[in-house]
This record gives structure tokens, C-alpha cells and sequence, in this order.
């Protein structure tokens, strides 16, 4: 009886009580506004992307381990990038940095089409298993370098950097479409600030965000390993 109760020892009534919470006193109250991305996050089960050790602290204010040495940000992190993406339900979306596959779950809330590129073969095969047991089988996971983007698919309405680079991915930049946006974490491999870029015709914009901290962008156009 208790089968369908229970997630992996924690009660799913009670993840989703976490859930809600989680999007009160971690979003709203530190000033995520987007109504659209408070209803993505109230509804993606984030304790199904990460290891059954933490699924208690799935709605933590924390980053977790995913594998491979690397990590899941807090989720204010991940709605803080994905609000500063502005992401229109028609938009084709570039994700790179896989890793769980729950922000390209959130992006799939969101947007039209959603394109997401691993660099680690074993986080790619688990999180296209997950996203489609959970219903996002539509969107595309695919493993290589995502510093390079993904030009065949070219362009994209807006593109996320999930990992921290030295300097803006030029190649990125160029797969924008006119309109578009990209968000990325750029700085030392130690702390950076999230910059959002805006192409319009050959004009682009820069801003910057908050300070962060994420695991380095390897790649042509990041870090060497
Ligand atoms: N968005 C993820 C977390 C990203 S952690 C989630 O929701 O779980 C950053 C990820 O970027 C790591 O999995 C890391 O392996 C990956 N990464 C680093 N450099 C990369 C590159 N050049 N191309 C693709 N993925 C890369």
C-alpha cells in the first residue's frame, strides 16, 4: 500500500507540500515575478531528476551532486537564469549543460522547443530516461560540446548557459536569433556574474546580474579540462 505513496522513503504528499514552499519563500519572496516560471516550478518534480540519497533535500536552498562531479544549482539559481531568459511559448530554445535535465524540463513549461547538449555520456542517457518517463520526450538531449552550440539547429530564441565560461562563447552568440537573448555565467572558475546579452540586428546589449558560483563550461569555447 505504501507504493505509490512513497518516493523513494519521503512521503509524496509531503514533496509536494516541499514544493510549494519552495516557490514561496525561495522565489517569490526574493523577487522572481514571472508567473509563467512560478507555475513551471510548482509543477516540476525536481526529487525525480536527483539521487534517491537527496531526495529529502530536493527543495533545498542549496546545490546538490548530480554525478560526474558536478552539480544542480538552488532552484532561486535556476529561476533567477531562466527569468532573466524572457522565454515566449513560441521560442526554440538552446540549453547547454544538461546535467538532471530539470531545467530543460522547466524550459519545456515554457517554451515552444527545447534543444539541451551534455558533454558527460552518463548524464545524458539518465536524463533523457527521466525526461521522458516524466513527459517531456520532445525534448532533444544530446551529448558533445555545447561551448560550440549547436549550429545545425541554428538559430535559437534563446540560449542558457547552465555552466560557468571564461568569456562570452562567440559561437553562441552568433546562433542567436535576431531578438534573442542569452544568459550565461561568466568570470573565474571560481566566482562569476550572470550576463545577459540581447541581439538586435547587429546591435548587442549586455547586462549583468547576480554574483554565482557554477562548475566550469569545458569545452572549444570554455575552460580546458
Ligand atoms: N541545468 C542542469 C545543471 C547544470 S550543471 C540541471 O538542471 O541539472 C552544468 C552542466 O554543464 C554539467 O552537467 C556539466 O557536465 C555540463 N557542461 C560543462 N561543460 C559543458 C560543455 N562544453 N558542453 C555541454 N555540457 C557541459
Amino acid at each position: 500500500m505504501f507504493g505509490n505513496y512513497f518516493t523513494h522513503g519521503k512521503a509524496a504528499e509531503s514533496l509536494a507540500g516541499d514544493r510549494a514552499r519552495m516557490v514561496d519563500t525561495q522565489l517569490r519572496s526574493r523577487g522572481i515575478r514571472d508567473e509563467r516560471l512560478l507555475a513551471a516550478m510548482a509543477k516540476v518534480p525536481r526529487e525525480e531528476f536527483i539521487s534517491s540519497e537527496d531526495v529529502a533535500d530536493a527543495y533545498g536552498d542549496f546545490p546538490l551532486p548530480i554525478g560526474a562531479g558536478q552539480t544542480i544549482s538552488q532552484p532561486y539559481i535556476v529561476a533567477a537564469m531562466v527569468e532573466a531568459l524572457e522565454v515566449n511559448p513560441e521560442d526554440r530554445v538552446l540549453e547547454v549543460g544538461t546535467g538532471t535535465g530539470y531545467e530543460a524540463a522547466i524550459l519545456a513549461e515554457l517554451a515552444a522547443d527545447v534543444w539541451t547538449i551534455e558533454r558527460h555520456a552518463e548524464l545524458v542517457d539518465k536524463a533523457r530516461e527521466i525526461l521522458q518517463r516524466l513527459g517531456y520526450a520532445d525534448v532533444h538531449v544530446l551529448h558533445g560540446d555545447g561551448s560550440l552550440g549547436l549550429g545545425e539547429h541554428a538559430p535559437f530564441n534563446k540560449i542558457l548557459v547552465a555552466a560557468a565560461a571564461p568569456r562570452v562563447p562567440e559561437t553562441l552568440v552568433s546562433q542567436l536569433a535576431d531578438g534573442g537573448r542569452l544568459v550565461v555565467p561568466v568570470g573565474s572558475r571560481s566566482e562569476q556574474q550572470v550576463e545577459v546579452m540581447r541581439k538586435l540586428g547587429d546591435q548587442i546589449s549586455i547586462t549583468k546580474h547576480d554574483r554565482c558560483r557554477f562548475v566550469p563550461l569545458v569545452g572549444a569555447q570554455g575552460w580546458e579540462l
